[in-house]
């Protein structure tokens, strides 16, 4: 696969920066809820508050969908992100919970393009956790009784069966969900808020968030903003702060590669007729789909921790697109002389139990971390019903099954540099492994036709 001319970026390879991007706060302002961070979760929730009649002011550090919103794979996932065999033998209790959240959270995304007519190209195809290897066979079935027995909708096939590459042994269908393009539905949401009540204002970083008796105070730049209620939804970014609980999360940056078009005849030979998001079952996982403009976006296989806030804006590193233009070209043998056209990545959200959580820090601020890498359909969602909660004065119980009593959060585990590498090291062991066997039984099959001859 050739790699020798992508384009870097430093935002993302779906959409262009919004061109009418609004002018920085200068002077103070006060306002009855306050949400910082213009990404689905906050943008969802000022929309919601709007609607809802309310006094809302949201404070977006560049414009609204500048995070990764709009950089993600564009995979609207109908199950929870995470190791769900883990995520299970911790947190069985809260499996069926979790499973109804992921898929509510799925129709809501596709109602909300619905009502607000939002051209994303989304297509209601499902997605696959997709195995490479006979291992990877044996886990997708388990996590399939897993999430069956939680009451979730999945199906488990073949290649053939469900419609995806011969590359891949099999899989499991999420029958709930399907893919868009991202960062078209995320300017398609900012375009619905912009047409709102709410008062949004971008281009200002809020450098701080402190109380002030009943009241919270955020700083920014050129003015203060004082309001009755604050919703942090900055995602990787909310440790930039004092108020952030130790913990809620760590910084990981994740990236996208996408191809140059292809010729829709040899797209249409891959067998690919589900058009399904594929997520391979390695611990970091690989994924692969087709996009409208007939490219296949697909990245992810090593994370990157961030050390300190600020977080750097990133550019992903040529070494990791060259080798996930290899991997590529394992799972695509017919599409190994096809470029790789460009590349961009986003920081992600980790939490040390790799489930969406949310809470209130005290009784006016909230917050959401609604991410793992499955915040498209996720953090939508949950901003909504944290509108819900500031309206009505009631939990959903959707919210109800990832809220936190206290905002205390153990330190993450494996998540450090050599952590990440320890982790990224076995997937590739395993492939190693994998490839060997895969070769030897081609090589005693060819040997078994040659003696029959
Ligand atoms: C490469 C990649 C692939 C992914 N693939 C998928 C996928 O296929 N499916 C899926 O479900 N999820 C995926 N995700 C995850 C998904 O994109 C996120 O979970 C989701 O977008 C989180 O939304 P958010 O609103 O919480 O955060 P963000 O979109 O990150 O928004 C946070 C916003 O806060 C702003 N901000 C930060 N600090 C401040 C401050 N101090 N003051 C004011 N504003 C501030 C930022 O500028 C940003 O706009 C992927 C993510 C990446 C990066």
């Amino acid at each position: 696969m050739k790699t020798d001319n992508v384009e870097y970026t430093a935002f993302s390879g779906w959409v262009d920066p919004p061109a009418d991007v609004l002018p920085a706060l200068a002077g103070d302002l006060t306002c009855d809820v306050v949400v910082i961070g213009g990404g689905l979760g906050g943008m969802s929730t000022a929309l919601r508050l709007a609607e809802r009649g309310q006094d809302v002011v949201l404070l977006e550090a560049e414009f609204c969908g500048h995070g990764s919103s709009s950089r993600n794979a564009g995979q609207l996932a109908g199950a929870p992100g995470g190791d769900l065999q883990l995520l299970n033998l911790f947190y069985r209790k809260k499996m069926p919970g979790m499973i109804r959240l992921a898929e509510h959270a799925a129709h809501h995304v596709e109602d909300f393009i619905a009502k607000h007519d939002i051209d994303c190209d989304y297509e209601p195809t499902g997605n696959t956790f997709a195995a490479v290897s006979r291992g990877q066979m044996g886990r997708v079935r388990r996590v399939a009784k897993i999430i069956e027995h939680a009451g979730g909708h999945v199906e488990v096939g073949t290649s053939e069966e469900l419609g995806i590459p011969r590359g891949f042994l099999g899989g499991m269908r999420e029958v709930i969900g399907g893919m868009m393009n991202p960062g078209k539905f995320t300017l398609g949401m900012r375009r619905a808020l912009l047409d709102s009540s709410a008062r949004v204002i971008e281009r200002t970083k809020v450098t701080d968030v402190t109380r002030d008796g009943e009241q919270v105070v955020l700083t920014t730049p050129r003015g203060q903003v004082r309001a009755n209620r604050a919703v942090l939804s900055t995602n990787a970014f909310a440790g930039e702060w004092d108020i952030t609980p130790k913990h809620l999360s760590v910084p990981i940056y994740v990236i996208e590669v996408e191809t140059e078009p292809i010729d829709p005849e040899r797209l249409a030979a891959l067998g690919w007729t589900s058009r399904m998001g594929l997520v391979t079952q390695h611990a970091i996982m690989e994924n692969y789909r087709l996009t409208s403009r007939n490219t296949i976006v697909f990245g992810v296989r090593r994370l990157e921790r961030g050390m300190s806030y600020p977080l750097p804006r990133k550019t992903p590193d040529p070494a990791l697109v060259e080798e996930l233009a290899e991997a590529f070209a394992t799972r695509f043998p017919a599409l190994a002389d096809v470029a790789v056209e460009r590349a961009w990545g986003g920081w992600i959200a980790i939490t040390s139990s790799w489930l969406p959580l949310a809470g209130q820090i005290d009784a006016n601020i909230f917050y959401s971390i609604a991410c793992n890498g499955h915040g498209l359909a996720q953090a939508p969602y949950i901003g909504t019903l944290i509108a819900d909660l500031i309206v009505d004065g009631e939990r959903h119980e959707d919210l109800e099954t990832l809220w936190m009593d206290k905002p205390k959060f153990p330190r993450p585990m494996m998540m450090g540099r050599l952590g990440l590498r320890t982790i990224w090291a076995v997937d590739r062991f395993n492939d190693l492994v994998n490839g060997s066997r895969r070769n030897a039984r081609r090589g005693a099959s060819r040997t078994t036709e040659s003696t029959t001859e």
